[in-house]
C-alpha cells in the first residue's frame, strides 16, 4: 500500500458538504482505505477574489492504484460532484488534488507530484502538518520546515467530518 494526501477543497453549493461527499467517495474508492482528514478550514481564494472564501481539507489514504488510476478517480468524482470549469483558479464545487504519493516524483502534462504549488499555500500545508507533522517532500525537506507563500487568512473553521 502506498501512503497518499489528498487535497480537497471547496466554495460552491454547501462547500462542507461537498467535501464530504468527497471523503466518502474516496473511502469508497477500490484498493484504497481512507485513513484520516484534518479539521476543516476557511482560507481567502487563490485567484480571483470577487468569489466566495474556500473550504479546504487533506485527506490520507493508503492505496494500491496507480497515479494515473488515482488521478482518474479523483476527476471522475469531480465530474459526479457537478464540478464545471469557469475560470482559471476560479469558484468550484470541489476540487481534489493528488499533493502526494508514496515519496514518488512524477512530471507529465497530466499529472505533476509532488503537486506543484502544494509548498505554497497554507490551506495544503497546515492540513497536512495537522494528520501528518511526520512527512517529507520526496526532495528531502521536512513538511513542517515548509513556509507557505500565500496564507489566505487561513482558520480551523470545524473537526474533521464524520464519515461512514
Ligand atoms: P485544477 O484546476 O487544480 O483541478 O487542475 C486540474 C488539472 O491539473 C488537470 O488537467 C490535471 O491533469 C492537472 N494535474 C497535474 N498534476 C495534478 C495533481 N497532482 N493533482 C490533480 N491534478 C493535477
Amino acid at each position: 500500500m502506498i501512503r497518499c494526501f489528498i487535497g480537497l477543497g471547496a466554495n460552491l453549493d454547501e462547500p462542507i458538504a461537498q467535501i464530504t461527499i468527497a471523503l466518502r467517495a474516496l473511502a469508497a474508492l477500490p484498493d484504497t482505505r481512507l485513513l484520516r482528514c484534518s479539521s476543516l478550514y476557511g482560507s481567502k481564494p487563490l485567484g480571483p477574489q470577487d468569489q466566495p472564501d474556500y473550504v479546504n481539507a487533506v485527506a490520507e489514504l493508503e492505496t494500491t492504484l496507480e497515479p494515473l488510476k488515482l488521478l482518474d478517480a479523483l476527476q471522475h468524482q469531480e465530474r459526479e460532484q457537478g464540478r464545471i470549469k469557469r475560470r482559471h483558479w476560479g469558484e468550484r464545487c470541489i476540487d481534489l488534488d493528488l499533493l502526494l504519493y508514496g515519496d514518488q516524483t512524477m512530471r507529465s502534462e497530466r499529472l505533476n507530484i509532488p503537486h506543484h504549488e502544494m509548498h505554497k499555500r497554507s490551506f495544503v500545508l497546515l492540513p497536512l502538518c495537522e494528520i501528518a507533522d511526520d512527512l517529507y517532500l520526496p526532495d528531502g525537506r521536512a513538511i513542517t520546515g515548509l513556509t507557505p507563500e500565500f496564507s489566505g487568512d487561513l482558520q480551523r473553521i470545524g473537526p474533521p467530518p464524520v464519515i461512514g
